[in-house]
């Protein structure tokens, strides 16, 4: 391992996907990708103008042994869920959710002007903490704490610590970073990140070089995955960046995979339907 930049290890557009009840998305990285993004799993990118793409929504269905990460920057996506929390997030601000044992629920998006725009993530879990106690956090547009670095460069911590602002969601088991970072034009920016973890950046809107030796520019839509390493260096020309940078710490441990619950083994998996299906799926 070094401490140096760290350097691209890989770039992926996100894919047109249809998921839930019929809702038009994007997928920056899933299944195929695993596990290359350890500890997360899923990283979708919902955005459109056209309520035909989004309204059918995610009705009713269960998670388990991950924990979903839902930040909507325009528009509303309407909830409720098995431990009869319900609610809203938009104009900002995530839910942090937490399926552990079990959930049910639901995420309705509604009718949004000018558009809805949003990303869910899939953070996994290991094997210690697949069965822990579902929970769920909802943080607020006006919770999430916004700093400056040198004048051009602006972030929102949604989860980790930037010069001493530490963000609102803590005490993850992976514990990773969830940032939103705004960089001006003709600008370079370099952010410290915890050797060994797993970091990538998704560009939201503008483009930047985000590679170590410069040159290429990265635009909306894609994911940078980076090697080891103890920062990244993202650099911008004529137009400013935003992008969402993300790290944790990799689990290493097999993943079984089927739909919206995440396990280690098959028999786990046939376990959680046959729990679902007597009656026995949520724990809490
Ligand atoms: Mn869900």
């Amino acid at each position: 391992m070094s401490r140096g930049i760290r350097k691209v290890r890989s770039a992926f557009h996100s894919r047109p996907t249809l998921e839930g009840a019929g809702v038009r998305l994007k997928r920056a990285f899933g299944h195929p990708q695993l596990p290359l993004f350890d500890p997360f799993l899923l990283l979708d990118d919902f955005h459109s103008g056209d309520p035909e793409d989004y309204l059918a929504g995610f009705p009713w269905h269960r998670h388990r042994g991950i924990e979903t990460i839902t930040y909507v920057l325009s528009g509303t996506v309407q909830h409720k869920d098995s431990m009869g929390n319900h609610g809203s997030i938009g104009g900002g601000g995530v839910q942090w959710m937490t399926a552990g044992s079990g959930i049910i629920h639901e995420e309705m998006p509604q009718r949004s002007e000018p558009e809805l725009w949003g990303f869910q993530l899939w953070a996994n879990l290991p094997a210690s903490h697949k069965m822990m106690d579902p929970r769920y956090r909802d943080i607020r547009h006006e919770q999430i704490p916004f700093v400056r670095h040198d004048d051009k460069v602006g972030i929102r911590i949604i989860c980790g610590t930037v010069a001493g602002v530490r963000g609102p969601v803590g005490d993850v088991v992976t514990d990773p970073e969830y940032l939103d970072i705004s960089i001006d034009p003709n600008a370079t920016y370099e952010h410290p990140v915890e050797e060994g973890h797993t970091a990538f950046c998704y560009v939201i809107e503008g483009a930047g070089s985000f590679s170590p030796e410069g040159a290429s520019l990265t635009g909306p839509e894609t994911v940078v995955l980076y090697e080891d390493g103890g920062s990244v260096r993202i650099a911008t020309a004529e137009t400013p960046v935003r992008f969402l940078m993300i790290s944790g710490r990799p689990i290493h441990e097999p993943v079984s995979w089927y739909g919206p619950i995440v396990m280690n083994t098959r028999e786990e998996i046939e376990r959680a339907f046959e729990e679902y299906r007597n009656g026995t799926f949520i724990k809490q």
